[in-house]
């Protein structure tokens, strides 16, 4: 079988294996439970209880009246104990809903009901009012990727099954668990978009997935299987990537400051079509996902479906993941883009992908020193920018010369990082020169 990929990138300890091999198991219901009213790329929420108040689960809890932005509910039956701002490393501080569980209420059973013939805009307000958004980590309202303009037109729907960052295996658990209802979420996509073809792209560590959905493409409808193609990807970091995965597929490049649909393109990652299905099939509203749990300092490692709002604090005491060393860093996401915190009462969001406890041994921080000029981050770039050169300038607060060297084409994915033998955080200094640029 033939593997895609791209130019550049780096070859890390994928560290799979750690969670991959576990049960799915489920973190039990907190005592409270926090919901940041805004998890979204786009306009912020407002509350639209009040403390006091009684709500239901599966109850709207915040909203906004723009279209791009996507509204948020209540995991769990219970009380609003208060609303107020809450930490949270990888979106900031934002407005939050405390509520108190109810102990009395059991989880709604969610039963799935194949839904009539549904017009394209009836999906999308579906999609809209469950509140799903892109689940690999931007959390772009898919209601907003779904209401493509009239002028353009879907030749590719890529759908994403590379995972690329290291330890996190949760929609490699979906795939292989779940094929069956991410096809379905699939056909939804198929009913609103028209693409002309479909590739399901997966890194070749993931085998089973693949077999998977050879299986289930069997069993789908003869008109839609014909135009789904599934093919192996290396497994590189970051394939993953939107730009990196259709240059892996088609060879083409999506031009700097442009988007995947300017070349006809769109991107879908799996655990929102997963999400898809359950809103259109179930009426589930987003208000659970599965998260990996990993790293080297406990002892029941995994993939868990947990509520949106569970702190990580109500994950170590409830899920009995056992901590039996300290963690030296806890990461919201992959050892390559995630969120460091310093708190556990943060809680998890739809866009939470994985929670990592990593030991001083893997999360050691490094001195840094002079550059040996090995040209590394270079090669490793998967957007040709010349890393080692931007350091420099912005070190020299050279903010033009920053700028003239393409600093905002950086996805800040860290291969440059990874790969530096001077230990130089050169993800950092981009950041720098990019907030710096955006200040002129
Ligand atoms: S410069 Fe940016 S895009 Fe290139 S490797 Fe470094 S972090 Fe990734
Ligand atoms: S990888 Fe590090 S040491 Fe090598 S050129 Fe880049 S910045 Fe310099």
């Amino acid at each position: 079988m033939k593997i895609f990929t791209f130019k550049g990138g780096i070859h890390p300890p994928y560290e799979k294996d750690i969670s991959i091999s576990e049960p799915l198991r489920e973190v039990p219901r907190p005592k409270i439970s926090v919901v940041l009213l805004s998890q979204h790329i786009g306009a912020a929420n407002k509350s639209i209880v009040n403390k006091g108040d009684i709500v239901e689960e599966g109850q709207r809890i915040g909203e906004s009246d723009s279209f791009v932005s996507s509204p948020v509910h209540a995991p769990f039956a219970g009380k609003i104990l208060d609303i107020k701002k809450a930490i949270h490393p990888a979106v900031g501080p934002g407005m939050s809903v405390f509520i108190e569980t109810d102990p009395e209420k059991q989880k709604k059973q969610y039963e799935e009901k194949v839904p009539s013939k549904l017009t394209p805009q009836e999906i999308i307000e579906k999609v809209k009012s469950a509140g799903i958004v892109g689940m690999g980590g931007a959390a772009f309202p898919t209601h907003v990727k779904l209401s493509v303009p009239e002028e353009k037109k879907i030749k590719t729907l890529i759908i994403n099954g590379a995972e690329c960052e290291p330890y996190l295996t949760c929609d490699q658990s979906l795939m292989t668990r779940k094929t069956r209802e991410i096809l379905k979420g699939l056909e939804l996509f198929m009913e609103v978009l028209h693409p002309e073809e479909i590739v399901i792209a997966i890194e070749d560590n993931k085998k089973a997935a693949l077999f998977a959905f050879e299986k289930e493409l069997k069993k789908i409808s003869a008109e839609s299987a014909t135009k789904i193609r599934i093919i192996m990807l290396e497994t590189k970091y970051p394939q993953g990537g939107e730009k990196q995965l259709i240059k892996a597929v088609s060879g083409k490049e999506v031009p700097p400051g442009g988007l995947p649909l300017d070349i006809g393109f769109l991107v879908q990652n799996i655990g929102t079509l997963y999400a898809v299905y359950e809103a259109v099939y179930k009426g589930k509203p987003l208000i659970e996902r599965i998260v990996t749990i990993s790293g080297d300092c406990l002892r029941r490692p995994g993939n868990y479906k947990i509520r949106v709002g569970t702190t990580v604090k109500d994950i170590i005491e409830n899920a009995g993941i056992e901590l039996y060393k300290d963690p030296k860093k806890i990461l919201f996401g992959g050892p390559m883009m995630g969120f460091a915190q310093a708190q556990i009462e943060v809680p998890v969001l739809k866009s939470t992908a994985g929670i990592l406890f990593l030991s001083e041994d893997k999360a050691s921080v490094f001195e840094e020193t002079p550059c040996i000029k090995c040209a590394k981050c270079v090669d490793v770039c998967p957007v040709r920018l010349i890393p080692t050169d931007i350091m420099k300038n912005v070190k020299k607060k050279k903010w033009e010369n920053v700028e003239s060297l393409h600093v905002s084409d950086c996805m800040e994915c860290g291969a440059c990082n990874y790969s530096c033998p001077a230990r130089i955080p050169l993800v950092h200094y981009i950041k720098e020169g990019k907030a710096a640029i955006a200040k002129r």
